[in-house]
């Protein structure tokens, strides 16, 4: 508990906004996306500016509170609150300055997806964003962070310029490729392990503002042939096409026939950088390969397709996901994703499984360049177990448990940081190369040798 003249003296001194338990707005600002997570902190702290950050690291360090970071508070496994702690809340950090002549922007870390897409797009600019538009950029591109664009324009991180960061010491410094050059090679991929971003500077390209894109649905029964076309097609397509193949019951939307909502589908979602001639001929194959249930490909804003997923991840939604890289669909590991996904109908209409394809300029970036690791993955496997509130959580947690067990013997070892939700010191470490891990770890050692950023995907300091 702390005390009231010492929470009188922070208050004093910070821009934003305090808010403590007894507060009316405490309930709602202690919430992050993900509903299965509820903690109590003894206090949040909403920063307006950088001065705050400071200040709230500077408070939680001398009183010694355990620190949440707050972006977008996606983090699935809830790193964007705490018990009894300080949640340094920088949802209201949302200034958005483009360049358009540069194509740059200088973005607040409190700004989602959507909100960053919105301002790039007025310009006809953007980066690699998110599937879902109410996702933080922060925490998302702290950890590599991939999307509608991947295939084409790399990583989020690939287009990272430069970041301000406040240190655990409360100092301020600036990341680029000139300056503190360490630093900026550690949160391309080592996540909040080293300070808060409280700016971020990312390189812009020209896209759209119309794309051509959309999904092309089958009924689940068509799984395994599907992916037996997708394994092949997909790496043979040009970067300008990202695809995602996913899992779904089919949602009580307009654009699904009454009869087939609630069933079980496969889709291919996907993005292509281009007109809708060029973008019919790319996906001529995959509309080929058997008369789609559902035809949604076609042109359409980037800023609509990057919110073509929001209406399957609400706030608020229980969740629990494992991941797993994969180097090849084979035949026996579709067999797994087959025989798992029949019982899709008995757990919950948010409850997926999302292959996403990678390669192109994922792969063609220079690895050395950054702490992200795995570039050379193929695809990235995403089960994604979804529930209401009123469900019981061990059924869904079992099943994407024991799912993701069978899968593993097919996995290449590795896992997508962000998507990481049992954040063990085994699996953080396996989101790295080993000797990448060693460098992270020694810039923990120099940035943050007490761990003061420690709610996060750690990286120990061994000092
Ligand atoms: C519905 C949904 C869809 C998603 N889709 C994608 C996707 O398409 N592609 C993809 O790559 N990932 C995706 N993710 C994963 C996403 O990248 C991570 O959840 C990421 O952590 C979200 O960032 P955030 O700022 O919203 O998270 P938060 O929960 O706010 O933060 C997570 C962690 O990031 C760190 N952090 C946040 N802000 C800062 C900061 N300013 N400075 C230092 N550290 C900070 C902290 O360690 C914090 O604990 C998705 C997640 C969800 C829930």
């Amino acid at each position: 508990m702390l005390e009231e003249s010492v929470l009188k003296k922070f208050r004093g001194g910070f821009h934003g906004q305090v808010i403590i338990p007894s507060d009316n707005d405490y309930e709602s600002a202690r919430k992050v996306w993900n509903g299965m997570i509820d903690k109590h902190p003894a206090l949040i702290a909403k920063c307006k500016d950088e001065n705050d950050v400071v200040s709230a690291i500077n408070f939680a360090r001398t009183n010694r509170l355990t620190i949440a970071v707050r972006g977008g508070g996606h983090n699935v496994a809830g790193f964007g609150t705490c018990d009894d702690g300080i949640v340094i809340d920088l949802t209201n950090m949302k200034n958005a300055e483009v360049d358009p002549k540069a194509k740059t922007i200088v973005a607040g870390p409190g700004l989602t997806w959507g909100e960053f897409d919105k301002a790039t797009q007025a310009h006809g600019l953007a980066t690699t964003g998110g599937l879902v538009s109410s996702t933080g950029i922060a925490g998302f591109t702290l950890g590599g962070g991939f999307g509608w664009l991947v295939r084409k324009l790399g990583l989020t991180i690939d287009n990272l310029l430069s970041a301000e960061v406040v240190l655990a010491d409360g100092k301020h410094v600036t990341a680029s490729p000139t300056e503190n050059q360490d630093l900026f090679w550690g949160i391309r991929g080592g996540g909040g392990n080293f300070g808060i971003v409280t700016s971020f500077k990312y390189k812009l390209s020209p896209v759209g503002p119309e794309v051509y894109g959309g999904a092309i649905f089958h009924p689940i029964a068509k799984a395994k042939e599907l992916l037996q076309f997708y394994r092949k097609w997909a790496p043979t397509t040009p970067e300008e096409l990202s695809t995602t193949t996913v899992f779904l019951t089919a949602p009580p939307e307009p654009f699904v026939p009454k009869e087939l909502v609630g069933s079980q589908m496969i889709a291919v979602a996907l993005c292509y950088l281009g007109s809708k001639e060029d973008g019919d001929k790319v996906i001529e194959p995959l509309r080929n390969f058997a008369r789609p249930a559902i035809d949604l490909a076609g042109p359409i804003p980037y800023t609509a397709l990057q919110g073509m997923f929001d209406g399957s991840a609400p706030k608020g939604i229980h969740s629990y996901w494992r991941t797993e890289h994969m180097q090849d669909l084979g035949d026996k590991l579709l067999d797994v994703l087959v025989e798992q996904t029949s019982s899709l109908k008995s757990l919950s209409p948010f409850t997926a499984v999302h292959i996403h394809h990678w390669e192109g300029a994922v792969k063609k970036a220079n690895p050395k360049e950054s702490a992200f690791s795995h570039r050379d993955t193929r695809f990235v496997m995403n089960i994604i177990g979804a529930w209401t509130a009123e469900e019981d959580p061990d059924k869904h947690i079992k099943w994407v448990r024991s799912f993701s067990d069978l899968i593993k013997p097919f996995g290449s070892g590795s896992q997508y940081f962000n998507f990481i939700a049992d954040a063990t010191e085994d699996k953080v470490k396996a989101a790295f190369d080993a000797d990448k891990y060693k460098k992270l770890v020694e810039l923990k050692n120099k940035y943050d040798p007490n761990n003061l950023f420690h709610l996060n995907q750690n990286i120990k300091p061994t000092v």
